[in-house]
């Protein structure tokens, strides 16, 4: 059935916040088959992570009339560069983990990118073809998101589960015009993401600024062995990227850390020496 275009198609905030993020895909025709699955459901933000082969024939070719989405494309070498300016980041995966991520449906994932959208950039990753996220990549997102399928067949065709996500996004977002604007007394505030929290949520660089200040600061105080982890660093990644952290207390966070380092007497610059992991430390913390 034809409908016509909806007044905001494209151009609403949620659309333009949303990414749709391919890591490392081999198999350039699924780069266009995704893109067709992206503009079906009105999303156009195509970022693809260091990909075996793009532009080429076969991504066009599969794409069918999406390749403006194509044109738009951005590459970039790693996953950070993909995410660093994101305020909410969805992996998918059809594996669960040693160390379990938080596991969202797609219905609820769509919400939740719904929510983030109005505060900032949203990234919904995917895996390579033949193995996926790795536990690295899953674990700089907040959730993992699994359709759920076939438990002894439970992997689907990456443009396929790209087309399952998108559909939930537009699901939400079609709902969300019908209902319009929820009453403000009706809606929970829990979080950043939520309309009404005071200061806007992290973004991915400034929560990753934090984690490799965190780490080099377990190290210096003895508490951690980059040569021993024993996961303790994902562990901890998980309890904070659970807590959604918002800018000010990062900045408190990464107060506290410049403090210790103070106390244990190895802050990077009082004996000249160059911290790797840090960057902001120069910004003024809280
Ligand atoms: N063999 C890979 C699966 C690759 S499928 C593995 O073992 O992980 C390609 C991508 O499609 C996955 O990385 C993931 O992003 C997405 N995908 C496939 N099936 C999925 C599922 N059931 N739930 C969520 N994402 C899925």
């Amino acid at each position: 059935m034809h409908k016509p275009a909806l007044p905001q198609e494209g151009s609403d905030t949620f659309n333009d916040q949303v990414r749709i993020v391919l890591v490392e895909t081999s198999h350039s025709g699924n780069i266009g088959a995704v893109a067709r699955a992206m503009k079906n459901m009105g999303l156009g933000n195509l970022w693809l992570v260091n990909p075996a082969s793009f532009p080429d024939e076969a991504s066009y070719a599969r794409s069918a009339g999406a390749s403006d989405v194509l044109d738009r494309a951005q590459v970039v070498a790693t996953l950070d560069d993909a995410l660093a300016d994101c305020v909410l980041v969805m992996g998918t995966s059809a594996r669960g983990r040693k160390v379990p991520w938080p596991v969202i449906a797609p219905p609820q994932a769509a919400a939740t990118a719904g929510e983030y959208s109005r505060q900032g950039r949203v990234a919904l990753v995917f895996g390579r073809e033949n193995h996926g996220l790795s536990n690295d990549e899953l674990q700089r997102c907040h959730y993992h998101i699994h359709i759920p399928s076939n438990p002894d067949y439970s992997s689907l065709n990456l443009a396929m589960a790209v087309q399952v996500v998108c559909y939930e996004l537009r699901m939400h977002y079609l709902r969300s015009l019908e209902e319009g604007e929820a009453s403000p007394n009706l809606e929970a505030m829990v979080g950043p993401g939520d309309r009404g929290w005071d200061v806007p949520p992290a973004e991915v660089q400034e929560v990753e600024g934090f984690f490799g200040h965190l780490e080099q600061v377990l190290v210096d105080v003895d508490f951690h062995r980059r040569n021993n982890p024993r996961q303790l660093m994902t562990r901890l990644r998980r309890l904070f990227q659970r807590a959604r952290l918002d800018q000010m207390e990062i900045n408190i966070l990464r107060g506290i850390l410049t403090s210790v380092q103070k106390a244990a007497g190895t802050l990077p610059g009082s004996d000249k020496q160059k911290n790797t992991a840090d960057e902001g430390q120069e910004k003024g913390h809280v």
